[in-house]
């Protein structure tokens, strides 16, 4: 293995923004890459259990496009971006019938009542409140609503991968996306690698990092193919591989870092995709949502996005506890439990629409992840930006989806926690001080 300047371990968009910053100035950089393929947690597949067609099994939805800078990057370079506000209609169902438009309109209005209360409450604590609460327990002191569960299932279980007793409200409200979602009509992955491919001679995949030495003056990165020596390392691998010592580091890492990784646990999302076997559409129109409206809160819960971009296919939403205990189950337990609730939402017609082959992601069972994204504990919430800070003058500096305090479990956030590690350790490497 050869020595260069800054050695990074992950290939996921964090490592291959923090590249492309750094070979653009000139330096010498080698990428450390566990798995055989670049991208990480953005990863576009043609599983012809889906007939070919490209599915994200991770990142799929540039969100927030309005601050997000891979989406201007893609819109530079002529990518063509789908503005899914056209198509991301919700549908719901109540006791097995279809939510009239006041029940919906009534749904939205919760929604908008709810999240309104969060932030009044998350950004002014009164007196007698815990600052940072968990996102679960600010909610139990709302008045409930019928709607509470489902809003809950997905900003929490969903969106942040969490179980809503162990989310931080603070992180919950720092990290809301709004604004334009847009999808690369090519899959996400795909775009990544198109938009950030690292130099050749630059990437070293099948190459797993497992031991840091950053005692100095450099570091040194034990691989099965040699070591590889460096002046700094950015290392952008999951907070979940980092708190199951995958890469042990010496000397140890500070107590506070080691705070921070715990403080910063991996959250699930899982997606079941199953394709039609007929021309029947359930009588969905591509692209929109459809939930089933829960008795109670913290009951397993999964949403479906129906035939996105007029695809064959519909794509199940799992996340939270439930996501776990699926994922400890099998494969086939998540798939049955999606055919479980589309039977529930459209009965017998569920059954005889989808072909028997399933697509189901493997995020919290595969040992280079070990969950989809990471959220903070109640009152951790500074753990991000603790994780984000150099040590040794950025020999070695923590990167990724993680470290990003307003849009972490995002591409666009592992892409600008990327490129600023790569901005503080180059300061340290130009003027040879790390
Ligand atoms: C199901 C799911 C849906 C999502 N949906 C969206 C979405 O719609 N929009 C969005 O913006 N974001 C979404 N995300 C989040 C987004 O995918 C991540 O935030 C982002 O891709 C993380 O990038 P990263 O570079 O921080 O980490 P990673 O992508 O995890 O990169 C780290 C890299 O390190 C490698 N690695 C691990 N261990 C080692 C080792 N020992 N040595 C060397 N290499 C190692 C890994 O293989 C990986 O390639 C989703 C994620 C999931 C799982």
């Amino acid at each position: 293995m050869r020595d260069c300047d800054v050695a990074i371990v992950g290939a996921g968009v964090a490592g291959l923004a923090a590249a492309r910053w750094l070979t653009r100035r000139g330096a010498r950089v080698v990428i450390c890459e566990a798995l055989a393929r670049a991208g990480g947690r953005a990863f576009t597949d043609h599983p012809a259990a889906l007939g070919r067609t490209p599915f994200d099994h991770g990142a799929s939805w540039l969100h927030s496009a309005e601050r997000n800078p891979l989406a201007r990057l893609g819109q530079c370079h002529g990518e063509s971006l789908l503005d899914t506000a056209r198509t991301r209609r919700r549908v719901a169902f109540i006791d097995g019938r279809l939510a009239t438009e006041a029940e919906l309109a009534a749904r939205d209005a919760a929604e908008a009542a709810l999240e309104a209360a969060l932030i009044a409450r998350s950004d002014h604590p009164g007196p007698e409140q815990t600052p940072d609460p968990s996102f679960a327990a600010a909610l139990d002191e709302l008045p409930p609503d019928p709607w509470h569960a489902n809003i809950e299932a997905i900003e929490a279980t969903l969106i942040a991968a969490a179980d809503p007793t162990r989310l931080s409200l603070a992180d919950w409200r720092a990290n809301r996306l709004e604004g334009t979602n847009l999808l690369p009509p090519e899959g996400l992955g795909a775009y990544v690698l198109h938009l950030l491919a690292p130099p050749a001679d630059a990437l070293a995949l099948a190459t797993p990092v497992t031991r840091i030495d950053w005692s100095g003056p450099g570091v040194a990165l034990a691989t099965p193919r040699g070591t590889i020596h460096a002046k700094a390392a950015i290392v952008t691998v999951s907070t979940g591989v980092l708190a199951a010592g995958r890469i042990t580091f010496a000397p140890a890492l500070p107590e506070t870092m080691a705070t921070a990784i715990a403080s910063l646990p991996m959250g699930l999302l899982s997606k079941v995709a199953l394709r039609a076997s007929s021309a029947d559409r359930l009588d969905l129109r591509p692209g929109c949502f459809v939930e089933r409206r829960l008795d109670a809160r913290g009951e397993p819960f999964m949403a479906f996005n129906a035939w996105p971009r007029g695809r064959d296919h519909v794509i199940g939403f799992v996340g939270g506890e439930t996501a776990w205990e699926l994922a400890r189950a099998g494969e086939k337990a998540a798939e049955d439990f999606a055919r479980a609730e589309l039977t529930r939402l459209f009965g017998t017609r569920a059954a005889r629409s989808f072909a028997p082959e399933a697509v189901v992601t493997s995020w919290g069972s595969d040992p280079t992840f070990l969950g989809a994204y990471a959220y903070p504990l109640p009152a951790a919430a500074a753990a991000r930006l603790t994780l984000a800070t150099p040590l040794a003058t950025g020999r070695l500096t923590f990167a990724g989806e993680a470290c990003h305090p307003t849009l972490a479990g995002t591409v666009a956030g592992a892409f600008t926690s990327g490129r600023t590690a790569a901005r503080m350790v180059w300061r340290g490497v130009a003027g040879e001080k790390v």
